[in-house]
């Protein structure tokens, strides 16, 4: 026997156990839907322990208790699920009784479900079940697939609803979405606006000759509000909301995957006017003849039948299918012509105006003090997505809680965004001189940063160890100097970066230098690299020598040419930082030893120290 048989019967035995334990733990609720899903099913898992730190956390949101409170599906979001609501099933040992307490305490939303009877119905059916376990694997082990399934773990798996669509149905979605949650996300709001006026008086479009579009795509990074969009039209709209994930048509037996296409637009149909929402459609979507192996049947005949469904209205009659996705460029070129996905709305991480504007919807609920500046906070975190802003919020709302506090104040806000930031604070070191040799270097690069114009302002220094570092630094970045950075403003990122270490060279002498910096020089190499390779910024010219996709192949010598000019940039630089260390010494101290006291310093403290002090503006060029 080849290794691929014995791979295959050692995945069909695995398939096997899912079964039996699956069919076991089937029921379906009242509205219909799967609540558990088998044992090869999408919903997560976590132990009992997990589950109390999520309590603990308040990343709980909602539970549901089954077989006599002995398994739980939960509903949470935290950090590490990507801050996205998710359903995780619990296993509640014997004895758990006190959770329905603490859950009473925490104030969670929950619900137990009473146990089906074992029906003698049941119990003939159960019998049947071991020949369908054989069949099943026999169709497994003989199967038309050549190939070992890419995906194996990804769906609702049983014999009994293997070609059902696994879409979630709500036929009156209140989802409580509206289009006043979503913030930051302007366009694609507008755009999914006039559809919810089309679901509304299709007529009012019609009658002028207008189409409407079947698919729309929404592409962008996780968090950005995708999932958002599509609620929200279909509680403006109310008109019933199928939502499934593209991989929940990955499936091992052919044929599986497009029943599963055809049965969830049969219902579409049924429902119509509707919308049914695809998420991470690149799972289905994916370029024919590009999988491993150069091929899988089975995906290409899921991806052709939602292409013929998609054809399959001429005129659309109300299903409008929303797509989201992060992968635009994997996607099948058929997928995007018209008729089928011919609007692509992309839906980007929000800039500062918007990320105000989601800091306000989610600021909402929460009682905030009158000093907490949102703008402030949009300021500190350019590159943050809507759940991750959404996160922060709700961070610093159980912090306040943490404190006994009915408000949520500046400094939980501040401390959930260091969090969010930097990683969990560490206990602050005892008196040493590491911990003077640290301050110097902080206030080092704080130093040089206030002092050269185009570098960003200076929130806050610390010396409270966080997510691995000792000591750190923040500074307040512009949002202009995201997107296009000028050349001085590289060189001021250089020398602020360099300025840390330069300090402890000047300030204890060449020999007690620490390998603390070692992530400055990292950052330093890779921007002076950079300017070199991508930005034209040296005396070799203004050549790409290096891109995002495919290094430029280039000979030694020109290798040799790149690191003289990066290592001139960066000696440059380190001179520069010298001579503003040298120059500020005496404010230096002076800064060091309030830092020793009081550990931390925001922004206003420091610039008010230095103040009283000449520091010498340099401009590098
Ligand atoms: P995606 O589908 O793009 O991965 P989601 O729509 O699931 O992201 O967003 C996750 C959560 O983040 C939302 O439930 C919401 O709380 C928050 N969020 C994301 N984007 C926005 C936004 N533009 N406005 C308000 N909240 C947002
Ligand atoms: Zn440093």
């Amino acid at each position: 026997m080849d290794r691929t048989s014995i791979q295959k019967i050692f995945t069909g035995i695995f398939l096997i156990a899912c079964i039996i334990f699956g069919v076991n733990k089937l029921t379906t609720d009242d509205s219909g839907i799967l609540n558990f899903e088998t044992g090869t099913g999408s919903s997560s898992r976590m132990t009992y322990g997990r589950f109390l730190e999520y309590l603990e956390m308040g990343w709980v949101n909602q539970v549901d208790l089954y077989d006599n409170s002995r398994n739980a599906i939960v509903q949470a979001s935290s950090p590490e699920l990507g801050s996205r609501p998710q359903s995780i099933r619990v296993e509640i040992p014997i004895g758990a009784s006190q959770l329905i307490q603490k859950l009473k305490d925490y104030n969670i939303d929950f619900d137990a479900h009473p146990t089906q009877k074992q029906t003698l119905l049941m119990m003939v059916a159960s019998n049947l079940i071991i020949p369908f376990i054989f069949i099943g694997g026999l169709i497994f082990l003989f199967g038309k697939s050549d190939n070992l399934p890419q995906n194996s773990g990804s769906s609702p798996m049983s014999p009994l609803n293997a070609g059902k669509s696994p879409a979630r149905f709500d036929p009156r979605p209140d989802t409580g979405i509206n289009f006043s949650d979503i913030a930051g996300i302007d366009e694609a709001k507008a755009e999914f606006e006039e559809i919810v006026s089309f679901l509304k008086e299709p007529d009012r479009y019609t009658r002028v000759g207008a189409k409407i579009p079947k698919g729309v795509l929404l592409v962008g990074p996780p968090g950005t509000g995708k999932t958002l969009l599509a609620k929200a039209i279909a509680n403006e709209a109310n008109v019933p909301f199928f939502s499934v994930a593209g991989s929940e048509f990955v499936e091992m037996f052919i044929g599986i995957g497009a029943a599963r296409i055809r049965d969830l637009f049969t219902k579409a149909a049924e429902n119509a006017p509707c919308i049914v929402f695809i998420d991470e459609i690149d799972a289905v979507g994916r370029e024919r003849g590009s999988g491993i192996g150069g091929g899988n049947d089975e995906r290409e005949q899921t991806l052709n039948q939602l292409l013929t469904e998609m054809d399959g209205f001429k005129e659309n009659k109300g299903v409008i299918v929303v797509g989201a996705t992060n992968r635009v460029d994997i996607l099948d070129g058929a997928l995007l012509r018209p008729g089928r996905f011919d609007r692509r709305i992309t839906v980007g991480l929000p800039d500062r105006s918007g990320r105000i504007g989601i800091l306000k919807v989610h600021a909402k609920n929460k009682p905030l003090a009158e000093n907490v500046s949102l703008d402030q906070l949009a300021n500190r975190t350019p590159g943050f997505s809507g759940a991750d802003l959404a996160n922060l919020l709700n961070e610093a709302a159980i912090l306040a809680t943490r404190y006994k506090k009915e408000i949520i104040s500046n400094n939980e806000v501040n401390e959930a965004a260091d969090r969010v930031i930097g990683g969990i604070a560490g206990t602050s070191m005892e008196d040493t001189k590491n911990k003077r040799l640290i301050a110097y270097h902080e206030i080092g690069h704080a130093i040089a940063g206030s002092v050269i114009p185009d570098h960003d302002e200076v929130e806050k220094i610390t010396l409270i160890p966080r997510g691995g570092a000792k000591g750190l630094t923040w500074f307040t970045p512009d949002e202009e100097n995201q997107t296009l950075i000028s050349r001085s403003q590289l060189l001021a990122r250089i020398t602020v970066t360099l300025a840390g270490r330069v300090t402890e060279q000047l300030v204890f002498g060449d020999t007690e230098v620490t390998t603390g910096a070692s992530n400055d020089l990292q950052r330093v190499t890779t921007i002076a690299r950079q300017m070199v390779t991508r930005y034209g910024m040296s005396v070799i010219g203004p050549i790409a020598l290096e891109n995002d996709d495919s290094p430029v192949d280039y000979d030694n010598k020109l290798a040799n040419r790149i690191d003289t000019e990066v290592c001139k940039i960066i000696n440059h630089c380190e001179n520069v930082a010298k001579k503003i260390i040298l120059d500020n010494r005496v404010v230096i101290d002076l800064a060091v030893e309030k830092l020793l006291d009081v550990e931390t310093l925001d922004g206003e403290e420091f610039r008010n120290i230095i103040e009283s002090y000449t520091v010498l503006p340099r401009k590098i060029n």
